[in-house]
Parts: C-alpha cells; sequence; structure tokens
C-alpha cells in the first residue's frame, strides 16, 4: 500500500492524508490552516474571494489533487482542520464520518454526497476494503480512530484524540482498540501535536474544578467566559456552573448558537428551560441592553478566547454594540492562547482594553484536547502497529513522536517513517 502525506505533515493544521492500494485512494480528513488565514484576511472572506490554486499555494488548504483514483472521503471529526477545506476541495465521492461530524460538515459543504456510519459499523468502500470507526475522547464530540481493513492489513489513523476516561459526552473503546491490536495492523498514522508534553493530558473534569473554583470566586459584576464553540462538554460544564451560582446564562455568537444547536439535537447538552441564545448582531445587541442594566444576575458565553477580531468579545470591548463594560466586571477565557505570534497579539490587545475597563481576566481555565506524551504509548501499546507515520504537527512535533517511537523499539526509516506534506511511502 502507498501513504501520501498531503497536508499536516510541515505545519499544525490542513490536515489530508491518502491511503491506496489496488489502484484506489481512500482520503482521510480535509481541513484548513486557520493561522494562515487570519494573516490575509480577518474573516473567511477570503475564502471566498481566493482561488483553489491560490489557497493552496498560502498553505491554507492541502493539494488534494496529488490523489489520484480516490473512492471515498473519510473524516474523522468535526474541527476545521479536519474538514474545512471540504468546499474548496469538493469530494464528489462518498464522505463518510459519524453521523454528528457529518452534520457538521454538511454545514460546511452543502452539496457533499455524506454517508453516516455509526461507532463499529464497517462499510466497504470499494472490494477488499473497509472502514470503520471507533469511539476516541478529544474536544469534540463524535471523535472517531479511523481503521481501514485492507487484504494488506488494517491502517489505523488517530485522528485528534486525548485519553479522558472522565468525559460526560465520550468514551475510549479501549476494548475495540486492543482487539486490534491483536490483529493485524500495517500502519498506524498518529496526531503529534502535544508529544513534547510530558506525562497524560488531565481530563476534562480537571475544568469542572477549575471553573466551580474561579466563577465561585467571583462575587460581583458581569462574568463573561468564552471557549471553543465547537467544545460542548466545556459549554454544558460553564453552564452547570452558571447555574449552580444563581446566575442565568446566555449564548452569544453565530459559531457558538450552530454548535449548541447541533448538540442539542443529538442529546450532547442540556440547557436550561429558556436559555438564551442568540446569533444575530440585532438579538445580541438587545440581550446586551438587558444584561447592562442587572449585570450580577447574568454569565455570558461568547466566541473570541483568541482575541479575534469580528468575535462577540472584540466586538463587546471595541464599542460596536451599545453595552460597555465596567469596573469589576469579569473575563474568563476557558482555552488557552493557541501557539503563534499572531495570536498573542490579538489576545493582548483584547487583554489590554479589557484592563482599561477594569476587567479582570482570569485566563487558561482550560485543558488540551490532544495527547502528551504518556498518552501516545498508551495508543502505540493498544495498537501495536507494525509502522508508524506521525502526522498533524510540524517538523519538531513529529520528531519528538519519532524519539518516543524508538524508545518503544522503532527505527526510523525501518518501521518508523517521518513524511513531509507531498511525499508517499510504498509499505
Ligand atoms: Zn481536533
Amino acid at each position: 500500500m502507498k501513504i501520501t502525506a498531503v497536508g499536516g505533515y510541515k505545519a499544525v493544521g490542513r490536515n489530508m492524508t491518502g491511503v491506496s492500494l489496488d489502484k484506489k485512494t481512500i482520503v482521510i480528513d480535509n481541513g484548513i490552516r486557520l493561522d494562515t488565514l487570519q494573516i490575509y484576511d480577518d474573516d473567511t472572506d477570503m475564502i471566498r474571494k481566493c482561488s483553489k490554486e491560490e489557497l493552496i499555494r498560502l498553505n491554507i488548504i492541502p493539494d488534494a489533487d496529488r490523489l489520484k483514483n480516490v473512492v471515498a472521503q473519510v473524516l474523522s471529526h468535526g474541527h476545521l482542520d479536519h474538514i474545512g477545506a471540504l468546499p474548496m476541495n469538493k469530494p464528489e465521492v462518498p464522505i463518510v464520518s459519524t453521523p454528528y461530524t457529518v452534520e457538521m460538515a454538511r454545514a460546511e459543504y452543502k452539496q457533499g454526497n455524506f454517508y453516516a456510519i455509526e461507532y463499529g459499523q464497517d462499510i466497504e468502500l470499494s472490494p477488499n476494503l473497509t472502514v470503520e470507526l471507533v469511539e476516541v475522547t478529544h474536544s469534540i464530540p463524535y471523535s472517531s480512530i479511523v481503521v481501514l481493513h485492507t487484504a494488506e492489513g488494517d491502517v489505523v489513523h488517530t485522528g485528534d484524540f486525548r485519553f479522558d476516561d472522565h468525559s460526560q459526552v465520550a468514551r475510549t473503546n479501549y476494548r475495540r482498540l486492543r482487539e486490534l491490536g491483536k490483529g493485524n495492523v500495517k500502519v498506524m498514522i498518529v496526531e503529534s501535536t502535544r508529544v513534547r508534553t510530558e506525562g497524560k493530558t488531565p481530563s476534562e473534569d480537571v475544568v469542572r474544578i477549575m471553573l466551580k473554583d474561579v466563577l465561585e470566586f467571583i462575587d460581583k459584576g458581569l462574568i463573561v467566559t468564552t471557549t471553543f464553540s465547537t467544545h460542548i462538554e466545556r459549554i454544558q460544564s460553564i453552564i452547570d456552573q452558571a447555574e449552580k451560582i444563581g446566575r442565568i446564562p446566555v449564548i452569544l455568537g453565530r459559531s457558538l448558537s450552530k454548535q449548541s444547536k447541533l448538540a442539542q439535537r443529538f442529546g450532547l447538552l442540556d440547557l436550561p428551560q429558556g436559555t438564551n441564545v442568540f446569533s444575530r448582531a440585532n438579538a445580541i445587541a438587545k440581550a446586551l441592553d438587558e444584561v447592562e442594566d442587572s449585570r450580577e444576575d447574568y454569565l455570558l458565553i461568547v466566541t473570541g478566547h483568541q482575541g479575534e477580531q469580528e468575535s462577540i468579545l472584540s466586538r463587546m470591548v471595541n464599542g460596536r454594540f451599545q453595552f460597555r463594560f465596567k469596573h469589576n466586571d469579569s473575563v474568563v477565557f476557558c482555552a488557552r492562547t493557541i501557539p503563534g505570534p499572531l495570536n498573542a497579539a490579538s489576545k493582548y490587545i483584547l487583554e489590554t482594553k479589557l484592563k482599561s475597563f477594569g476587567v479582570r481576566i482570569f485566563d487558561n481555565v482550560h485543558v488540551s484536547g490532544h495527547a502528551a506524551r504518556e498518552d501516545h504509548r498508551k495508543m502505540l501499546e493498544l495498537i501495536k502497529p507494525e509502522h508508524i507515520i506521525p502526522c498533524h504537527g510540524n517538523m519538531d512535533m513529529r520528531s519528538s513522536y519519532a524519539e518516543l517511537a524508538e524508545e518503544e523499539g522503532y527505527r526510523i526509516n525501518k518501521n518508523l517513517h517521518i513524511l513531509t506534506n507531498g511525499a508517499d511511502i510504498e509499505i
């Protein structure tokens, strides 16, 4: 079989991998690179203005045309760095994922030929080639480990993961992973974003305790929280804690509103009766007018944890609504600033403006959604692949994964392979 590294094998983002055998290719993931996009444009208008060739040249989307004889597109989960390039790359083949991820992908790319499958339900992509999705914990519901069962053995693509045995929205199917490890896994393609961090990534339970600690501590002013709109478990924890401290939760912002509605439909998010969720600018402005008069009664959940210019938090601080922050209001960042000079600059500007109003800042009420070094070792022990290809990381991250694999007995260029974007390898 041939594995082609299309995107995500040079820097974090625009993930895509091709698996080819018998003159048929399966594509795994189809993502965009968000930080590069931001350099050129603060909103995503650029995606509509640029040609596909320009987006590839600017390293925003993967060069899917490199892959020939594609018979199916499989998606590991719904983060934009895994599904966001679907509208530009327009796969004309069946697009396969869990029902939840399919709904997210359909919202990005309406014309797709989507097939939703449940965990553990094998479907045939071509003769002698079936796909199976195995449940794993990450920071979005319905993340999958993608398994291709082929005549030459199994291909396991871990997608993004962490091991969180206290998650309230997902479970890792250890039993199935162990079974796969006892079989014939020819190659494991594995994310490497956080492999340089020692130990284990903490559970989302840790964030629940951090949130309780911080939100019970704040005893005056308006509380504004901000987090990833796809992190449904985190949003639920914020809502639950708002109720416990007797504040009315209000969700503001287009992506938060879209993702919470989807999660509610799938029974993953339980909003208290009458919780207001607003996405339109005039409805948000009206809600903020109400909040302004009785600010100690409310807890807002808004977009803008990275200081994105068009987010609700930036618009609130920049006076784009009637609303004004006041001394003793608090902003709780339930996220970490994504590494990179651009994000750091946006966050710095946002925090400086907030402080100028006398707003108190609580940063980094957060744990990562990605596996740390010992999580990776555990995955390796479970899957026991013959060959390993680290993906989803810059050279540092993928080399660091290679070091870990060497500790476990793998040898570089023998059964451990470092590829860069555009390269392929016959296994
Ligand atoms: Zn992800």
